[in-house]
């Protein structure tokens, strides 16, 4: 495992920071794993460890990234496990997922990475990334 860019104890606490802002009272329940890898095509992956718990994730970041995009994956990751965590976003077979316990939608399994992109789960978390690596930053200076 390499750390890429952080100091050894960075990725689990801004991970925890992420889940405190997006899910306040399940974050002390939520245990994430975090890697850094060698990755291929995407930058960044989520997935529920034992899926009927809903609590236990891991995810795992591409090696050598600079530490400011490996937080944003990190950040946007962490609305992926909030999704999941809450229910927002639940599996319903390999092909398809359930949205706000409503909406039935099929995995864009052969998308582009645009409409992958705006699939209402990517969207949300593309949208706030940059937020929450703002507002983790931000948190650093004050208590640095
Ligand atoms: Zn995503």
């Amino acid at each position: 495992m390499r750390k890429s860019n952080f100091a050894p104890n960075e990725p689990q606490e801004a991970v925890r920071f992420f889940l405190n802002r997006l899910v306040p009272d399940l974050a002390d329940r939520i245990n994430v794993d975090v890697y850094f890898r060698r990755m291929k095509k995407q930058i960044g992956q989520c997935w529920m460890a034992r899926e009927w718990s809903k609590r236990n994730f891991v995810v795992t970041c591409r090696s050598g990234l600079s530490r400011r995009k490996s937080l944003k994956v990190l950040a946007h990751e962490c609305v992926h496990i909030m999704q999941y965590a809450t229910g927002k976003l639940s599996d319903i077979n390999p092909q398809q997922v359930l949205w706000k316990r409503s909406e039935i939608i099929d995995y864009p399994t052969k998308a582009t990475v645009k409409e992958y992109n705006s699939t209402p789960w990517e969207s949300e978390a593309i949208r706030m990334e940059e937020k929450l690596v703002r507002a983790y930053l931000r948190h650093l200076k004050k208590t640095a």
